[in-house]
């Protein structure tokens, strides 16, 4: 694929009404679909094959409600203790299951082990031991992604690029643990051909891991993307994307709240 030395970036972050009704739910679901689907056409790509992860932090549980009432079974949140709140408040919804996606603290282990069918954001040996031990204990097993950073000084999450081969070769021995891939968060920049880069050097190290995956390892998944950037990351590959403010609507809180590098936008 050929690169554009400039490209078109909106020349104000795109600011998202928030959704209050099912049917705000569905019309900005439907505009995220046929994103995705303008995104895959470009780059000859099937759409069925990519994977929308709405996200639901800060959300208060009305409002995820009536978006679960609009179609959403898997929910991604970045804050494990706001995640565990809203999966036992909605424990009447069975089939509604939650992904971590933000950083994690061994001692929070134990409550992911509990309640969460995926976890993205592994990034050490000591969060994937502590995981799988506790995840033994409740009979339980999680997918989970490995968490790259690929921006550099940009977050202090995520393994350097150089490092996840070796990780790799070590997740086999967490049994309860069912490796899938790779995530990242790009670079909060408003240019777009540094953001790009990020999701290229994701790319490209999965195409490289996959040539030795150890077994009981998959390396298929390239979760990248949120709602500003996921254009991108479809057309460098990626095959899940996290979609929050675009369903639920922008959110009070600064991004730099959540990621502390993160000030570009804000
Ligand atoms: C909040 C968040 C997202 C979604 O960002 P939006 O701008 O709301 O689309 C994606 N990934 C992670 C890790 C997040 O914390």
């Amino acid at each position: 694929m050929n690169y554009p030395e400039t490209e078109e970036w909106p020349a104000t972050p795109p600011r998202y009404p928030q959704a209050n009704t099912i049917e705000d739910f569905r019309h900005n679901l439907n505009v995220v679909q046929t994103r995705i689907a303008d995104a895959c056409r470009r780059v000859a790509r099937d759409p069925a094959n990519i994977r929308l992860l709405p996200v639901s932090k800060t959300v208060d549980e009305a409002r995820v409600r009536l978006s679960y009432a609009a179609g959403c079974r898997l929910l991604g949140e970045n804050k494990v203790q706001e995640a565990h709140g809203k999966w036992e408040a909605m424990a009447d919804l069975p089939d509604l299951r939650w992904s971590v996606i933000g950083h994690l603290q061994t001692n929070k282990a134990k409550l992911v082990a509990r309640f969460a069918t995926e976890f993205q954001a592994l990034d050490s040996l000591r969060v994937a031991q502590a995981l799988d031990r506790h995840l033994q204990a409740e009979g339980r097993s999680l997918d989970v992604f490995v968490q790259v950073n690929t921006s550099g000084e940009a977050s202090k999450y995520g393994l350097p690029p150089d490092d996840v081969q070796a990780f790799m070769r070590i997740l086999p021995t967490f049994s309860a643990l069912r490796v899938r891939g790779l995530m990242t968060l790009a670079l909060l920049t408003r240019d777009a051909l540094r953001v790009r880069a990020c999701f290229v050097l994701l790319r490209t190290l999965r195409d490289r891991l996959r040539q030795d995956t150890p077994a009981g390892i998959e390396m298929n998944e390239l979760s990248m993307g949120m709602s500003g950037d996921f254009e991108i990351a479809i057309e460098e590959g990626a095959t899940v994307v996290r979609v929050g403010q675009a369903i639920y609507g922008a959110r009070s809180l600064p991004d730099s709240h959540f990621w502390p590098a993160a000030s570009a936008w804000n």
